[in-house]
């Protein structure tokens, strides 16, 4: 790694494009010749209202978004849209399904019972340890559904969804693609609302993409809040307040970059390489490490590594030892989330290639100096 940088595996805010951070440096005290810093700008300036402009325009081109769907960027992280979804969706005596597939989807049902009289989870995966998606056919859905809301990918148990699926009841699909945006293609016109915190893949924490379908617009309750109602987001163009202008700048860096860079269907060959890398070390290493995670769901974005041992002292003094050894070498954050233990390899876009490499290096000789 140059420059005294590390390999970060953060799962959030995470890893950042160096020649995007380059930019943003280079532009810092003097953005294009205006003289002062993005973060210094009125966002009611011509600049900013440039870049803000520049960067929904590239984000539409990056996931080729449909004409009849909203790009919004508002705050409160995705954990807003979580009671967002039920305010400007449904009624305090509707119903809405939720699939849960890991604990980001566990936390979007628990805060959907608050605002719904009938927050139904149609299928849940707990019970097997949140390792699976479960199949389309085999969601209790329900017919008065308002919306369907699945996690597309689980950052914390690193499970993914690997198409984009179709609820069989008809009713909008709702994503919360926090730790995959932009990853790989995806078929915006299949789902409802797809909703993202920016500090994954894109950029800054402070930013919350949402894309929105024109049909769901208009429907807020009287009583939503006025930040969390999309109708008056989408009228005022995302700045019905104060946005967060610099985390915008730095994702619009990103978006531009993600096009040049060829689009998501590049981005997705790289994605897939990275992350195979560090699947085949776990696969390769003869049952010392594990990932627990069915083999047709294992998320490109986050890798959940655990090394097997039945003595569970051992097995924890050798998760100690891997992460602070692999800290030594550049490689950082592979801490596990404090809920499942183990490591977790986070790799999102910026990761580069040789991170993963390095990654997958290090487990081999781990393995062979601790097994
Ligand atoms: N959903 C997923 C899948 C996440 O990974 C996270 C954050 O890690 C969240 C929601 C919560 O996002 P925020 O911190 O932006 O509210």
């Amino acid at each position: 790694v140059s420059g005294g940088r590390v390999y970060n595996f953060s799962a959030g805010p995470a890893c950042i494009y160096e020649d995007v951070l380059t930019t943003a440096s280079s532009e810092m005290m003097n953005w294009e010749n205006s003289g002062t810093s993005v973060m210094e700008m009125s966002h009611r300036g011509k600049e900013f209202m440039g870049i803000h402009a520049k960067a929904i325009a590239d984000l539409r081109e990056l996931l080729s978004i449909p004409d009849n769907y909203q790009v919004l960027f508002l705050q409160g992280g995705a954990s807003l849209q979580f009671a967002s979804i039920p305010l400007n969706l449904a009624s305090a005596e509707d119903t809405a399904d939720y699939v849960t597939t890991g604990s980001w989807g566990a936390k979007a049902i628990g805060e959907g019972k608050k605002f719904l009289k009938n927050a139904n989870e149609a299928a849940s995966t707990k019970s097997s340890g949140f390792t699976s998606i479960p199949a389309t056919s085999e969601w209790s859905l329900s017919d008065d559904a308002k919306y369907v809301h699945i996690c597309a990918n689980e950052t914390i148990q690193g499970v993914e969804f690997k198409t984009d699926v179709v609820p069989a009841n008809g009713a909008p699909l709702i994503a919360d693609m926090s730790s995959n945006f932009v990853s790989k293609p995806i078929d915006v016109s299949k789902y409802g609302i797809i909703y993202a915190g920016a500090q994954k893949n894109v950029g800054p924490a402070g930013l919350t993409v949402v894309i929105v379908r024109d049909d769901l617009i208009g429907n807020a309750r009287a009583d939503c809040p006025t930040m969390q109602n999309y109708a008056i987001m989408a009228e005022n163009d995302s700045m019905y307040n104060t946005p967060p202008c610099y985390s915008i700048y730095m994702a619009g860096l990103v978006f531009d970059k993600l096009n040049k860079m060829g689009g998501l269907e590049a981005v997705e060959k790289v994605n897939i390489e990275k992350c195979a890398h560090i699947y085949d070390a776990i696969a390769g290493s003869d049952g010392f490490f594990n990932c627990p995670v069915d083999m047709t769901c294992r998320s490109a974005m986050n890798i959940p590594i655990t090394i097997v041992n039945e003595d569970a002292d051992k097995r924890a003094e050798l998760e100690k030892a891997f992460i602070a050894e692999a800290g030594d070498l550049g490689m950082v954050a592979l801490k596990g989330h404090r809920s499942v233990g183990g490591m977790r390899a986070s790799i999102y876009n910026a990761m580069p290639i040789e991170g993963a490499e390095a990654l997958a290096a290090f487990m081999k000789e781990f393995k062979a100096k601790h097994a």
